[in-house]
């Protein structure tokens, strides 16, 4: 007599290994989604990759408040300002996750409206800054804040010194959507992209944003079936809390119909590469008359960091290394 539980034991005992490899790939194919432990806490900045396990389709999932907030502080962005450029950042360590993990990319807003040139720099190991040429902008004051221009999208690697740069057209005040229309169109990236950024008089609040890609496995019928998932979906701030800090019923809710898993996740981080050295060279730059002139000088040199806004110092006598010898 055979019992419910001897049974299993009984099928394992004469099951070849081609029919446990097929068994356990269906098990998997089928189980639920797998999530890398332990979640970071909700004041972690963090990014992450979900796959489908037909290979239809990636997920990149980021927070990155803090990050935003150090960065729109140092600038001094008005709220308006600091949701603009929180925006930009966001967009851009998601559409660094797209990269070759040696890239680096930076994002320059080019237009006529009132805040004036933006620029953020995405670091390969997840570091953002930024910069705003008029970080005090407010959107009561003119009605909008981005006029006609241009995003310019450039891609580099530094160890092959190859550099990539594609441009498109600004399409009202969301960049997120413009940067969705760069990776269709330079990179042949079909993408769903959205950020969602809140601020007040005291800075960033949230600032948190989703890149959902098809892959070459990936088919129309699976974007149709994302897009539908996300109709309804709550902004992805508020899918974000205490108990839920990586998002996982949202990502779920997401990517319902498609088995997936959470496979990687790597820090956000504000970080300036600025350096006493690369002011130096900077100051190396400029007409060798100038130099002279600055490094007779008796007053130490102050310049100022556009991003981080980092004063440094440099004495007059650390110019002369700059100084052609006479000839
Ligand atoms: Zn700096």
């Amino acid at each position: 007599m055979s019992t419910d539980r001897e049974a299993p034991v009984a099928a394992a005992a004469t099951e070849t290994a081609v029919e446990r490899y097929k068994r356990l790939v269906a098990e998997r194919a089928t189980g639920p989604t797998q999530w890398l432990e332990p979640a970071p806490a909700l004041h972690d900045d963090m990014l992450w990759r979900g796959l489908t396990r037909g290979g239809e389709a990636r997920l990149l999932l980021a927070r990155a408040t803090a990050t935003v907030r150090e960065a729109t502080l140092r600038l001094e962005c008005s709220p308006d300002v600091a949701c603009l450029v929180g925006e930009i950042a966001v967009a851009t360590a998601l559409v660094r996750q797209t990269l070759h993990p040696d890239e680096r990319i930076q994002m320059l807003v080019t237009h006529k409206g009132p805040v004036g040139q933006i620029i953020v720099d995405g670091w390969e190991n997840g570091g953002l800054r930024a910069y705003v040429q008029r970080p005090t902008a407010l959107r009561s004051d003119y009605g909008f804040l981005l006029g006609e221009g241009t995003l310019q999208v450039t891609r580099s690697h530094d160890a092959s010194g190859r550099v990539w740069r594609s441009t498109v057209e600004l399409q009202g005040e969301r960049v997120a959507h413009d940067m969705m229309r760069y990776l269709l169109e330079s990179e042949q990236i079909l993408s769903l992209l959205d950020v969602d950024v809140q601020a007040d008089a005291r800075g960033v609040i949230a600032a948190a944003g989703y890149l959902v890609q098809l892959m070459p496995d990936g088919r129309r019928e699976h974007l149709r079936a994302l897009t539908h998932n996300l109709e309804g979906l709550a902004p992805l701030r508020d899918g974000m809390s205490e108990a839920d800090p990586d998002a996982r019923a949202w990502a779920e809710a997401l990517l319902r119909g498609l088995p997936w898993d959470q496979v990687a996740r790597t820090p956000v981080t504000f970080q300036c590469r600025c350096s006493e050295d690369r002011i130096l060279a900077m100051v190396g730059a400029l007409p060798q008359g100038d130099i002279e002139e600055l490094a007779a000088s008796k007053e130490l040199l102050e310049m100022t960091c556009d991003y981080c806004q980092t004063t440094y110092r440099l004495a007059p006598r650390r110019l002369d290394v700059l100084l052609e010898p006479p000839s």
